[in-house]
């Protein structure tokens, strides 16, 4: 079964769409595209002496596009463990990936012969052999001929580091059996189809930018049109070109399925006054439900406001919220109906994953039944996955790995400890749908153990509810809730806010919105120990490549 990857693909239409570049217009059919991986397969095999690569890393630096699928699919056809580099990374960042995965071969398109360059000029603890790829692009139209061996793939994936919020990044082996997994649980849950196109604006060595828009559409055989590097406007100009009269319309699809961090809606909302009423009209069109069959957000929270502004202007277009990771891929999401996307919530374990949640002081299962305390409040515990899609180790790091997995009392079978809390409640009008899995109480995300959840004098704060409440604030666009260390309340409430054109001129005389306002505004939504007792305003807040901010780095910086 591990090697249907290759069999899915090769079952799809070959002369339907696999990828499109959106600026040049390029496009590339299943068939051309199972035709040069196995091209690229071979010189591969070629280029390591004709010498297995079982097992092996490969590291790779390609554009998104065409050649990263290719070269990418080429590795896992090795059965080897590829490796996708982003070119955004310094040199340094790419070193410390070569030598802590001990590549074995480090290929890069011409694009990026300089940069591999620059990684490989210092001395590596095991350096890998730099290989630059030619002629990827083959021009073949059709796949007749072709053959993958039908074995069985064991040692092969990808390797994925996480985002590096919380510590270095950790290095995430994902078998060919748990990519398949996770892209069929999303298969079922969003129901991508082959008629499906999908527009990837995303980095591509993140779990997001690789499971959800890439690989699983690739399974489902859909259409995936790569626009990267985000550009709002370019982005809105897409999204709309089907739909100008001008354009002549029918020869640009539309897109019918969007997935991107809320970062993204958010530069998406704020670019739209600035263009041309024709297009406007056709974004408009382009985003309603009509045609846009689903708007994904993930990776970070979703900012309510957020959510409803979009909804406002698609005309009835509700984001759908999901929750996941490196290790695991997706693990809980709304569901497809509009009432089963709630404010504030990331849904039911998706198809496949079993969830639960851990106390963390009593170290209890909250069970079924026993969502609340004894004096109705909703436990929050720590969220632990486990199933066909989650990963098995951190790459040559068992002291991770040990301290991230438990073993169940009942069983014995192993569960991740996400780092993050949540808490789980039955919603009334929610999980009706005919999605199986869409059902019962639905998770709420409280925050990431080590960064999120501030115990300030004996009370147990969510900074993600704070976050909210001060967002639905109109003066303030961003906000980060931090904990700081205090001796006289353990931790207390930090808050790091940038301010909206309306809020910088929201204080008295027309100055921008201070402190003492920020705190007077709150007041009506926060209970006291919740209001911030330090607040920051600064003019943006740093987020890595995926939108997400780094608390702790943040905290060092500011306070
Ligand atoms: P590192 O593990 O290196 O600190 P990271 O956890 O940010 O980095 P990723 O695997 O990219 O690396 O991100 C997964 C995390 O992102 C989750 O554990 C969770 O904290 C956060 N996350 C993902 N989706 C959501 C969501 N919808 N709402 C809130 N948080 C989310
Ligand atoms: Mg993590």
């Amino acid at each position: 079964p591990n090697s249907s990857i290759f069999r899915t693909l090769a079952k799809h239409d070959p002369q339907n769409l696999a990828i499109l570049h959106s600026q040049s217009g390029r496009s590339f059919t299943y068939g051309s595209l199972i035709h040069d991986v196995a091209a690229a397969k071979d010189t591969l095999w070629e280029r390591n002496g004709q010498k297995s690569l079982k097992g092996e890393r490969v590291a790779f630096l390609a554009e998104n596009g065409y050649d990263y699928v290719v070269t990418f699919l080429s590795i896992l056809a090795h059965d080897a463990i590829a490796l996708p580099l982003s070119h955004g990374f310094p040199s340094s960042e790419i070193r410390y990936i070569l030598e802590n995965s001990a590549a074995k071969l480090f290929l890069s398109t011409s694009k990026f012969e300089d940069k591999a360059r620059d990684v490989l000029k210092e001395d590596l603890n095991v350096k890998p052999q730099l290989e630059v790829l030619t002629k990827i692009d083959t021009g073949a139209t059709s796949a007749e001929n072709v053959r993958f061996k039908d074995k069985e793939l064991e040692q092969g994936g990808f390797m994925l580091y996480t985002s590096g919020t919380t510590n270095r990044p950790k290095g995430v082996v994902l078998s060919t059996s748990v990519i398949t997994a996770q892209a069929n649980s999303l298969i079922e849950a969003w129901h991508y189809t082959q008629s499906d196109h999908l527009l990837h604006v995303l980095p591509l060595h993140h779990i997001h930018g690789t499971i959800n828009a890439l690989f699983t559409p690739l399974i489902a055989g859909a259409t995936i049109e790569f626009a990267f590097p985000f550009n709002a406007e370019a982005t809105w100009k897409r999204l709309a070109a089907p739909f100008m009269a001008a354009d002549g319309g029918d020869k640009v699809k539309p897109i019918s399925f969007f997935t991107v961090v809320p970062t993204i809606y958010t530069r998406l909302l704020n670019s739209f006054p600035a263009l041309d009423e024709g297009t406007q009209k056709a974004a408009k069109e382009a985003i309603s439900p009509r045609n846009l069959r689903l708007n994904i957000s993930g990776s970070a929270a979703l900012p309510t406001p957020l959510k409803k502004a979009w909804t406002d202007l698609s005309a009835g277009n509700v984001l759908l919220e999901r929750y996941g990771m490196t290790e695991v891929g997706m693990a809980l999401s709304c569901g497809l109906d509009f009432a089963d996307r709630v404010d504030g919530s990331v849904g039911w374990p998706l198809p496949s994953v079993e969830a639960r949640l851990v106390e963390a002081e009593t170290g209890q299962v909250i069970k079924r039944g026993e969502e609340k305390d004894s004096e109705g409040r909703l436990r929050e515990g720590e969220i632990q996955l486990r199933g066909p899609t989650v990963f098995s180790e951190y790459w040559r790091n068992p002291k991770a790995t040990a301290a991230e997995f438990v073993e169940a009392d009942d069983d014995g079978q192993k569960w991740f400890k996400t780092g993050d809390v949540a808490a789980r409640t039955e919603v009334s009008g929610a999980g009706q749908s005919d999605q199986p899995w869409a059902k019962g109480p639905m998770y709420f995300i409280k925050g990431r153990l080590s960064v999120d959840i501030i115990k300030t004098g004996g009370e147990k704060v969510s900074a993600l509810e704070i976050e909210r409440e001060m967002l639905s604030l109109p003066q303030v666009a961003e906000v980060a809730v931090v904990g700081l260390a205090s001796d006289q309340w353990g931790q207390k409430v930090a808050a790091v806010v940038v301010l909206t054109p309306e809020g910088k001129s929201a204080g008295k005389g027309g100055k921008p919105w201070g402190p003492m306002d920020m705190r007077r505004a709150l007041k009506d939504r926060l209970i006291n120990y919740k209001i911030p007792q330090e607040l920051k305003v600064i003019e943006s807040i740093p987020r890595n490549a995926m939108g997400k901010i780094n608390k702790k780095a943040l905290v060092k910086e500011l306070f």
